[in-house]
């Protein structure tokens, strides 16, 4: 079968790799779709955060490995002892790894687990026709969710995640910074929570658009205008809670001065970097800085919303491409055109 295997740095090659067999305890899944994420970019470009060098220890994997963590797809064969789910379940998968065993797990906050990693980075994901994963790692969609809407479940929860960490109540104005697809779901999870007010904050007229659509009230082009002025000037005291989904230093730093006095900044974006942050911005007011890692226990959640019709969240798609143009279509054009935002690719299609 045809399967996008990362080998290192630039490196990832679309190759005929062994169907995976079904084992007891297992699922078969024939990927429909398959979002390409920032952190895919991230292992595309050589970060270190792909499985490399010792096997990760609860998948025994390490690179090189298929890449692909946000999919959706429809199971084919059912392993010995596997009785939640049925072929022909059509299913989103959740890709966070845990061992179950550490205090965390223990504790039912997996995505903080020790041990934890990402099908896709830690083991074989969903950049292939097939993948086998534990039947814990799949969610059944309704019948009046689309396949496509499946692939979009993962980067959605890392936003709802977000946004149900966050002190944000209903009637809140806030602020997003930074609208890339992880931005523009925050939008969608914030405007679901009840956020009367939200203003979008990027550098891409393309993006801000998009932000629109999903439901910003107010877009600032940060190249055009001054993001801290206009808002500051639109909700006078500042807004109760601004995400930073950019990950930069300058971005905090303007999120930290648009919030109100006992606001909040979450970060839900990855700063790899140390950056500097002027805590007298936090002191003075009282603030609060804090931060989320992925999801825990929100797929079922956002596959009702989304099912119910509430939430747009296949308008952050921008383009679907074939998998064997995942280097040109995907990894370098997300490299290259900031207007782009979700990039699904239809894995069966050739
Ligand atoms: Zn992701
Ligand atoms: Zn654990």
């Amino acid at each position: 079968m045809k399967a996008a295997v990362w080998y290192g740095k630039n490196d990832l090659r679309v190759e005929n790799v062994e169907e995976p067999v079904i084992q007891p305890g297992k699922v078969k899944v024939k990927v429909a779709f398959a979002g390409i994420c920032g952190s895919d970019l991230h292992a595309y470009h050589g970060a270190d955060v792909i499985q490399q060098g010792t096997p990760h220890p609860v998948t025994g994997v390490m690179a090189p490995l298929t890449m692909g963590h946000e999919f959706s797809g429809v199971i084919t064969e059912v392993g010995e002892g596997v009785d939640n789910v049925s072929v022909g379940d059509r299913v989103a998968i959740e890709p966070l790894i845990y061992c179950g065993e550490c205090e965390h797990c223990k504790n039912n906050n997996y995505n903080l687990c020790d041990n934890s990693g990402f099908i896709g980075l830690h083991d074989n994901g969903g950049f292939a026709e097939y993948v086998t994963v534990e039947p814990h790692f799949v969610h059944k969609l309704p019948d009046n969710l689309s396949l496509e809407q499946g692939a979009l479940i993962e980067p959605a929860a890392v936003a709802f995640h977000a946004v149900k960490q966050s002190n944000m109540k209903i009637g809140n104005k806030v602020a997003v910074f930074g609208v890339g697809p992880i931005g523009l779901l925050t939008i969608i999870a914030a405007q679901a929570a009840g956020a009367s007010e939200i203003y979008a904050i990027d550098v891409s007229s393309e993006r801000l658009q998009k932000a629109k659509e999903v439901g910003a009230t107010r877009t600032i082009n940060a190249m055009e205008e001054d993001a801290i002025k206009t808002i500051l000037s639109q909700a006078p005291g500042g807004v109760d809670v601004a995400y930073e989904v950019a990950g930069v230093e300058a971005t905090l730093a303007n999120a930290l001065s648009v919030i109100r006095k006992q606001g909040e900044v979450m970060v839900v974006s990855i700063i790899p970097e140390p950056i500097k942050i002027d805590m007298m911005q936090l002191t003075l007011k009282e603030a609060y800085l804090t931060s989320v890692l992925g999801y825990r226990h929100i797929y079922p959640e956002v596959i009702s919303l989304v099912a119910a019709g509430k939430l747009d969240i296949e308008k952050v798609v921008t383009k679907k491409i074939k998998l064997e143009n995942i280097v040109e279509d995907g990894m370098e054009l997300l490299t290259h055109d900031k207007s782009q935002a979700k990039i699904l690719i239809d894995i069966q299609k050739s």
